[in-house]
């Protein structure tokens, strides 16, 4: 099995935390270059049953600039060349402004979407909850997970869920 995932998300949300943990430092640390390029290989995990190829998204989460359309249809046409998408969010913060943007451009998007919630290390399970039931009213996500891309809780349960996607 073989795929590409792309892991989306607002910045500091632990996208190269949780790139570093599953793949290793050195690749993660190289993607936060600034880049321009399309469809830029982040990593690539290989396992004994399985590729995963990590892709990055420029311009999801981009607010309105000058180039911001041409960006978003660039950004929303990679959402549907990917075999997964993973939407993490920050499980300290819950639902706001520039999540609804991200999951405005979910629309028309048939890949599977899974919604990951990171930092769960720093809430109590009452809010995890609370969080989970929020976004379900927002999009029809494929999968919710709550990880914790630093202590590494669920990390693998979210590799196994991605690659029955594959
Ligand atoms: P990115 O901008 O989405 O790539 O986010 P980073 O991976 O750079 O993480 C931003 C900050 O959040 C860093 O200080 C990380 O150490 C921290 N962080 C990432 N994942 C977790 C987590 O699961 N728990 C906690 N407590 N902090 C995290
Ligand atoms: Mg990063």
């Amino acid at each position: 099995k073989s795929g590409f995932i792309s892991i989306i998300g607002r910045p500091n949300v632990g996208k190269s935390t949780f790139l570093n943990r599953v793949i290793g430092q050195k690749i993660a640390i190289m993607s936060d270059k600034p880049q321009t390029t399309r469809n830029k290989v982040q990593g690539v995990l290989t396992t004994d049953d399985a590729q995963l190829i990590f892709i990055d998204t420029p311009g999801i989460h981009k607010p309105k600039h000058k180039l911001g359309d041409f960006m978003m249809k660039v950004a929303q046409n990679t959402l549907k060349e990917v075999d997964i998408v993973l939407f993490m969010v920050n499980a300290e913060e819950g639902y706001g402004r520039g999540e609804e943007f991200i999951i405005e451009k979910f629309s028309n998007v048939k890949t599977p979407i899974f919604l990951v919630i990171n930092k769960i290390d720093q809430i109590h399970p009452d809010d995890l909850l609370k969080i989970i039931e929020s976004y379900k009213e927002k999009h029809e996500f494929a999968e919710i997970i709550p990880i914790s891309a630093l202590e590494g809780n669920n990390v693998e349960t979210l590799l196994e869920l991605v690659k029955k996607y594959l």
